[in-house]
């Protein structure tokens, strides 16, 4: 049965406590334990799929078709655990079961309140596949004193009394400011944080404490002292300069090793860290460097892309070289040359997105991208928009377009080469949709598989025939203009295995452009840097040679 690690946060949120729980997972896992992570989310919506990216970053979806919070990325980007639509839960999920068991019944004659009808639910849910792994990791979003959170705590402390001693341990990310006037760390707000949560009857046993400052030997002891909790498991988290030096950095600082001590393990197992050891070469010590453009709408927040922004390090690290990132608004080239904009980047990734706006100047990146031959990435509204681009500019059809659009719009504007998808093949079964659907949860979402066309160049990139990948998308390439297309250089060469629906658009007389229906952002890891990624930024290197 799995030992649980519960990790909580205090003082603000932001602390990375994804990180530091995805990179405590990968360090347990370099000890030879094997581990699953989950996120507990307070907020109501009943997954983050109906958010905007510009509140709540990118969306990540899982093999099993679950649309979940960023964190699961991190998780999987770290430990290579793919995550499962059971690993994700929030307030809404939660409650909405209740009340479905309420509706049928299932607690007849009951008064139906948060303990212990809501905090039973949770607690099955922290449960699920507990025997499958040698450790759960659990991180609770928000921070401690959240009005919604509250629910989550106290069920994570009943579930610690309902399991055996020692079997459950509580690990807090709180942050220790610096005042520069007095030069020094003040570690009251970590005392105030531990504070609410030994209110609810959770007490930490070890804590994390982000800081920017190194944290004297002093303030360690000061803080165990203070918030009951050893000075060992009092670990110091700094500022990295990349995200993936954290394995190493939190090993160095003992974080592993409280976690053992705490569960009573001992003599823990050594840890072989030398796939970290890898990863923080190929991240600090690159041979060159590459300027890549993502070309979106959602271009403010960082977070919005956040797969695609790791998968194009990966990319970086298969080639060695440092890839530079670039947003650019597409919206600002709507009605105007894009060239000005675009030129000097070493390759133009268009992402995925939904509704009209910006479309027009996506368009443009992929026209600019195939007539100058800069390598081009279009990843799901980004091949979308490759394929009209082709079917105006190269297949003379003047009004190719998206019924996407045409939806918002209410009217008939465009020649749809990408209509709504309604029916489609998932596994053995069919899927049927309609216009006017609920919005959530009812697009083709997760893993499908394609089969690529031999000789391709993504059957080469790839180095196979026959992949699987994630999908999130409404509206597909209609197959109608295949023919078309393909006369003129569109080669669709990768299918759904039943031919109909298009996975993969490529021009064959392009030195790289691809356009992908789906998201290969979502598998790449920093030890396994995705093919598509690593191929692309490859050519990015290679046409930076030639600028
Ligand atoms: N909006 C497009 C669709 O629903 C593309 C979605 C995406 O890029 N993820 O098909």
């Amino acid at each position: 049965m799995a030992r649980f690690i519960f990790i909580t946060g205090g003082v603000v949120s932001s602390l990375g406590k994804g990180l530091a729980s995805a990179a405590l997972g990968s360090l347990l896992q370099a000890r030879g334990f094997s581990v699953r992570l989950r996120k507990l989310d307070p907020y109501l919506n009943v997954d983050p799929g109906t958010m905007s990216p510009f509140e709540h970053g990118e969306v990540f979806v899982t093999d099993d078709g679950a649309e979940t919070d960023l964190d699961l990325g991190h998780y999987e980007r770290f430990t290579g655990v793919a995550a499962r639509n059971t690993d994700s839960v929030s307030s809404g999920r939660i409650y909405s079961t209740v009340l479905e068991n309420e509706r049928r019944g299932d607690y007849l004659g009951k008064t139906i309140q948060v303990i212990p009808h809501v905090t039973n639910q949770i607690k099955d849910f922290i449960a699920v596949g507990e025997d499958e792994v040698d450790f759960m990791l659990c991180e609770i979003g928000g921070t401690v004193g959240d009005i919604e959170a509250l629910p989550f705590f106290e069920a994570i402390r009943q579930f610690s009394q309902d399991k055996p001693r020692g079997q459950c341990i509580f690990m807090h990310l709180t942050l220790m400011p610096y005042l520069a006037a007095s030069g020094e760390l003040k570690t009251k707000p970590t005392q105030h944080s531990v504070k609410e949560l030994r209110s609810i009857g959770i007490a930490p046993d070890v804590l994390v404490c982000r800081s920017e400052h190194p944290i004297p030997e002093r303030e360690r002891e000061k803080i165990g002292l203070f918030c009951n909790v050893r000075k060992e498991a009092v670990i110091a988290a700094y500022d990295l300069k990349s995200i993936y030096e954290a394995p190493l950095a939190y090993h160095e600082q003992g974080l592993d090793q409280a976690v053992l001590d705490a569960f009573g393990i001992s003599p823990a197992p050594a840890p072989n860290l030398s796939v970290w050891e890898d990863v923080a070469d190929r991240v600090n010590n690159p041979e060159g460097e590459v300027k890549v453009a993502i070309v979106g709408k959602y271009t403010q927040l960082e977070d919005a892309y956040k797969s695609i922004k790791e998968a194009l390090t990966h990319g970086g690290m298969a080639n060695r070289v440092k890839v530079n990132v670039e947003w650019v608004d597409a919206e600002t080239f709507d009605s105007e040359d894009a060239a000005p904009h675009l030129e000097g980047y070493h390759a133009i990734l268009v992402p995925g997105g939904f509704g009209e706006r910006g479309t027009e100047g996506k368009i443009k990146a992929a026209e600019f991208a195939r007539t100058r031959n800069v390598p081009y990435l279009g990843i799901c509204l980004g091949m979308q928009m490759a394929v009209i681009e082709a079917a105006r500019n190269v297949a003379g059809m003047a009004k190719a377009g998206s019924e996407e659009f045409d939806h918002e719009a209410g009217q008939k504007r465009f020649e749809p080469v990408v209509y709504h998808l309604k029916e489609w093949v998932q596994g053995n079964h069919k899927v049927k949709r309609k216009a006017d659907d609920d919005k959530g949860g009812t697009m083709r979402l997760g893993a499908y598989s394609a089969t690529l066309i031999e000789g391709s160049k993504v059957a080469k990139v790839y180095g196979d025939t026959s992949i699987e990948e994630r999908h999130r998308h409404r509206y597909e390439v209609d197959t109608k203009y295949r023919e078309a297309l393909e006369a003129e250089g569109l080669c669709f060469s990768g299918m759904s295995p039943d031919g109909r629906l298009p996975e993969i658009v490529e021009w064959t007389d392009h030195p790289w452009f691809i356009g992908v229906q789906f998201h290969p952002e979502l598998k790449s890891k920093p030890f396994e840097p995705h093919p598509l990624f690593a191929d692309f930024v490859r050519a990015a290197r290679d046409n930076s040679r030639l600028v």
